[in-house]
C-alpha cells in the first residue's frame, strides 16, 4: 500500500509516529494478517498497444471500433480486452497461458483496478 497514500495521511501518520513513536509499531497487524500482495488484485493486466490479430482477423472494439491501444486482462482464466475508452470484452480466443506467454513480469503492484488502470496510463 506504500505509496498510495495521499500526502495529507502520510503527513498525519508522520505526525502521529513523532507524537507517539512508542505505539506506533503495535498499530501494525501482525505479518499473518496482512493480506500478500499478489492477492490485491484479482487479476493482472498489461498494456498492448499495437493492433491485435487472432486467427488472421483485427480484432476492434464491438462498441467503438478501437483496435489498439488496448489494455488486456487477466482474470479468472477469462482474458478481456479493454479499450481505450474503458469498453471492455471478453475474448475467448485468448486464456491465462496466452496472457502468461505474452506478459513480462510485473512491474507493479496496485491496491485497486483503479490504481492499476492509473498506473498504466488508462
Ligand atoms: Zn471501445
Amino acid at each position: 500500500m506504500d505509496g498510495q497514500v495521499p500526502p495529507e495521511v502520510e503527513r498525519m501518520r508522520a505526525e502521529l509516529e513523532q507524537a507517539a513513536p512508542a505505539r506506533a509499531v503495535d498499530d501494525f497487524l501482525p505479518p499473518e494478517l496482512r493480506v500478500p500482495s499478489h492477492d490485491q488484485l484479482d487479476g493482472r493486466m498489461m498494456p498492448w498497444k499495437q493492433p491485435l490479430v487472432l486467427d488472421g482477423e483485427l480484432v476492434a472494439c464491438a462498441e467503438c471500433g478501437a483496435y489498439r491501444d488496448w489494455l488486456i486482462l487477466s482474470t479468472r482464466d477469462q482474458v478481456w480486452l479493454r479499450c481505450r475508452k474503458g469498453h471492455q470484452q471478453h475474448e475467448i480466443r485468448l486464456d491465462t497461458a496466452w496472457y502468461n506467454r505474452h506478459a513480462g513480469p510485473a512491474d507493479a503492484t496496485h491496491a485497486t483496478f483503479e490504481d492499476c488502470l492509473r498506473h498504466l496510463g488508462h
